[in-house]
């Protein structure tokens, strides 16, 4: 898992990325409207909005395994192992895939699969 100080340099270096795009394609488009410049800002801005999606979802999923740890099984009551990660693809409501990444759980008594609570 990424630290906070990790995700915050990336963040920070996507956030740069996107405002010297913006600088640059308006030196190349110095007679767009409004409207281009929006959605031309829009556009770029919503890859850095799934990435910070995606970032903050992984880092809360973790956090939550973490305090899973020592959790039985609901099925039968045996102990659960982790058994990786999983990757999951849902949609933001821009329509941009954000793939999660989540700890998942093997239960030692049934082999029952199961994600971390929450
Ligand atoms: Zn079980």
């Amino acid at each position: 898992m990424k630290t906070k100080e990790e995700l915050q340099r990336e963040w920070d270096k996507a956030s740069e990325d996107i405002m010297q795009g913006v600088t640059e394609w308006r030196a190349e488009h110095p007679r767009a409207t409004l409207r281009e410049i929006e959605a031309e800002i829009d556009k770029r801005l919503s890859g850095l909005r799934a990435k910070i999606i995606r970032d903050t979802a992984n880092q809360s999923v973790s956090a939550r395994w973490e305090a899973a740890e020592g959790k039985v099984c609901p099925e039968c009551g045996a102990k659960l192992i982790k058994k990786g990660k999983q990757k999951r693809i849902l949609l933001t409501k821009e329509g941009r895939e954000i793939e999660l990444e989540r700890d998942y759980g093997v239960c030692v008594g049934c082999g029952v699969g199961i994600f971390p609570p929450g």
